[in-house]
């Protein structure tokens, strides 16, 4: 298999955050913070979404593989790293809301979650090539969101996914899709604890197509979008736009919708109340929490 690496990023900071490369056709776009979990700041989420836009300009390329360097997929959004980044501009492609800084209150966290969190992942889970999330380690909260905008995930047996926000008084993460990439009731037992669902619960719930040895990850994944990228690309995007269609008229777009006013309701409670709107909670603090959590479950 020839591999290729595609022209320079538009800036070096993106080049650390995310890595493209081009291997036969397929693009593999690569979160690269794996020494914070693979947290996903502002940087991470433009530069993701800049990689995206190559795999989509590039006709040679047909599927898209996400994938986290590392022992974890993403921990999830970035809370606390010293590459936090929550205050800053970045030059906006989507133009999904106004920019969020120097606004206050809902004024500013609606915009930016908005834009960087629902309305990114959205643009994302639309567009017109099949992706596959390969899912080793963590997958948490903003983690979550990115494996499920992709059309499906392959996991590695080591893989556990856990949603904890709850944590936070927040009905889970900004893309709300818990209750159709699980079932309903999993999907409360998933919120309501915030413990972790290994990869092969995750499979039994239909949120993971395949578990395979940590070893044979890559390949699997590697294997599976090979055979898709036999078929021919105005027939995969069309079917996944008719897969995509039938979801939303089941109520996910919809559902998404009403949830993110519920979500800012929680942001907003918390900053009223307390002294921010995670309800005090870190990074630190977080996976304190979560641990002692999963010694429960
Ligand atoms: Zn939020």
């Amino acid at each position: 298999m020839s591999v290729h690496h595609a022209p320079e990023p538009t800036s070096t900071e993106q080049a650390q955050v995310v890595t493209y490369e081009v291997r036969g056709a397929v693009a593999v776009v690569t979160l690269n913070r794996p020494e914070y979990t693979n947290a996903q700041n502002s940087q991470m989420t433009y530069a993701l979404d800049a990689a995206f836009v190559r795999a989509v300009d590039d006709d040679d390329v047909k599927v898209i593989v996400l994938a986290g360097n590392g022992r974890h997929f993403c921990g999830g959004h970035d809370i606390g790293t010293p590459g936090r980044d929550i205050d800053r501009s970045f030059e906006r492609q989507a133009v999904i809301h106004w920019d969020h800084v120097d606004k206050q209150g809902v004024d500013s966290r609606f915009a930016r979650e908005s834009e960087v969190y629902l309305g990114m992942c959205r643009r994302w889970r639309e567009i017109p090539k099949p992706m596959i999330a390969m899912v080793q380690g963590a997958c948490i909260a903003g983690g979550l969101m990115l494996a499920w905008s992709c059309d499906f995930i392959i996991a590695s047996d080591d893989a556990f996914f856990s949603d904890p926000v709850v944590r936070m008084g927040i009905p889970g993460v900004e893309y709300f899709a818990h209750p159709f990439v699980m079932n309903p009731r999993a999907a409360k037992e998933f919120l309501y604890t915030g413990g972790r669902f290994d990869a092969v619960r995750a499979r039994e719930l239909g949120m993971v197509n395949h578990v395979v040895p940590r070893a044979d990850l890559e390949r699997a994944v590697f294997d599976m979008a090979d055979r898709i990228a036999e078929m021919p690309r105005l027939g995969l995007a069309l079917t996944k736009k008719a897969v995509n269609q039938a979801e939303d008229l089941q109520g996910l777009r919809a559902g998404m919708d009403s949830v993110f006013g519920l979500h800012h309701a929680a942001h907003a409670h918390n900053a009223e109340v307390g002294k921010d709107s995670l309800a005090g909670l870190d990074a630190r603090s977080m996976a304190r929490s979560n641990k002692k959590a999963d010694g429960d479950v």
